[in-house]
Order: structure tokens, then sequence, then C-alpha cells
């Protein structure tokens, strides 16, 4: 399968390795490939520059968000949440038309200050305006209530957990449960919540997942519903 990775942060560069680590064709994509390569400075959150991550991951390319998508069967919204339609816009409808996009981003709002708020919140989310502003893609909300590492390796969580997936398109839920589950997650553990209006619950779950970290001390928690099973 070939992918487009939207995404040049930790997120991006995780999933793209595991990705490309289970044989797929991985295309990360970025606004300016060269400016991308050129940046010799940590990022935001400390994290190397991307050009010292690529030569680990020689298979993975780097393009434009356009030429990504262009070039994808799937593609992963890893984008920061205040720029994630202006990236997808980047990216082009057409190129996003009848596709599978997986949407990991989190709207979060750090205009205020820390913790970030979320914007938007309660009677919208950013899965619903990406699902709005590409009508034609086929919007998965999922991955977005856990770190990175979790997201591509849930056994780094011991114990029972769960993720969740939201969207209006059957099979486009039933493609991103196979993405997951090729990740190492168990069926069981991942749960369909709905429509693509879901994500908000989804999405406001990162306030408390945010002071959850703070609290714990480190990023390999996750949610566990107990009782998931039951009725199911
Ligand atoms: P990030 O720093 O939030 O986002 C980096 C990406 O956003 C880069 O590709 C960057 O483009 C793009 N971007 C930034 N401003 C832009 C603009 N004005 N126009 C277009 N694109 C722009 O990266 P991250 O920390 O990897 O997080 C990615 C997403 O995953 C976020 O939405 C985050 O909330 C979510 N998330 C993170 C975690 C985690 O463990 N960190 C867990 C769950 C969800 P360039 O490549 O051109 O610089």
């Amino acid at each position: 399968m070939r992918y487009a990775v939207l995404g040049t942060g930790t997120v991006g560069r995780t999933v793209a390795a595991k990705l490309a680590s289970l044989g797929h064709e991985v295309t990360v994509g970025t606004r300016d490939p060269q400016a991308t390569l050129a940046r010799t400075e940590p990022d935001g959150y400390g994290n190397p520059p991307f050009a010292q991550w690529q030569p680990e991951h020689p298979e993975v390319r780097l393009a434009t968000f356009n030429e990504a998508a262009a070039s994808a069967d799937i593609i992963v919204n890893a984008t920061n949440g205040a720029a994630a339609l202006a990236a997808l816009e980047a990216a082009g409808a057409d190129n996003l038309a009848g596709k599978v996009l997986l949407d990991i981003a989190n709207p979060l709002d750090f205009s205020q200050g820390m913790p970030p708020s979320l914007n938007p919140v309660n009677t919208d989310s950013l899965g619903e305006q990406i699902q709005r502003a590409f009508p034609q893609a086929k919007v998965v909300k999922t991955l977005n209530t856990m770190n990175t590492l979790v997201m591509v390796d849930p056994a780094r969580v011991p114990g029972e957990h769960h993720t969740f997936v939201s969207g209006d398109d059957a099979d486009a839920k039933k493609a991103a449960t196979d993405v997951l589950v090729s990740f190492g997650w168990p069926a069981e553990s991942i749960i369909d919540l709905g429509d693509i209006t879901t994500a908000r619950g989804t999405e406001m779950l990162l306030p408390i997942w945010l002071r959850l970290w703070g609290a714990l001390g480190h990023a390999d928690f996750n949610f566990h519903i107990a009782g998931a099973r039951t009725g199911a």
C-alpha cells in the first residue's frame, strides 16, 4: 500500500517509520522539502531536525504535501492541529478525494498559554472540520488519544487498553481498523464510536490526557474502558 504521512513532527516520523517497517511505500509530506531538510535546530518539542532523522529511514521519501497526497492510496494527517486545514488544502482536495484519511491531529490551541485549550471544541471537532472541508475524503479520526510511541506499539502500555475510530464511512473505518491491527492493536481494543461527530469526544480527552502526563511523569499510559465488551 502507498501511504502519505502529512507531517514532519514526531508523530509523522513515528507513524511513517512504522508503516515503512511493515513494507509499505511511505512518503512524508511537508510544506517545503528543502526548507525542512535545511533546518538544523531541534523543533519546539526538542525533537532533532528532520535531516537528522531521515538518514536512519532512507526508505521514507520526503515531498510536498501535494506530491505526497497525490502518490498515496491512504493519507495520514499528522500535522499541527491549528494548521491541519491549511496543510490539507495544500495537499489538494483532488488528491484526497475518495481516499481514506486517517486524522491523528488534535486541535490544541496554545494561544492563551499552557495548558492548551481546544479549538474547535464541544459542538465541533477538527475531524468534522476536515470532513466538511473535504467532503470527498473518507475521514477517520483515530489514535489521537495517546502518545505517538503507543500508537505504533500498544504493548508499551501493559494490560488491555483502548483506541477509537470515528467516521462516516464504514469501509474507511474497516481500513483504519486494519491499519491499527497491523500496528499491534487487538481488534477487540478498537472501539467504533460512530460517525465523525464522535471525534468531539476523543479530541476532548486531550485536556485530561495532558494532565495525566503531568501527574504520571511519563507518556506510556492509555485509556482502558472498563466493560467495553459488555453488550458488544
Ligand atoms: P506538530 O509540530 O504539531 O506539527 C508539525 C507539522 O505541522 C509539520 O509537518 C508542519 O509542516 C505542519 N505545519 C505547521 N504549521 C503549518 C502551517 N502554517 N501550514 C501547514 N503546515 C503546518 O507535530 P507533532 O508533534 O508530530 O504532532 C502532529 C499532530 O499529532 C498534532 O496535531 C498533535 O496534536 C497530534 N498528536 C500528537 C501526539 C504526540 O504524541 N505528540 C499524540 C496524539 C496526537 P512542515 O513540515 O512544513 O514544518
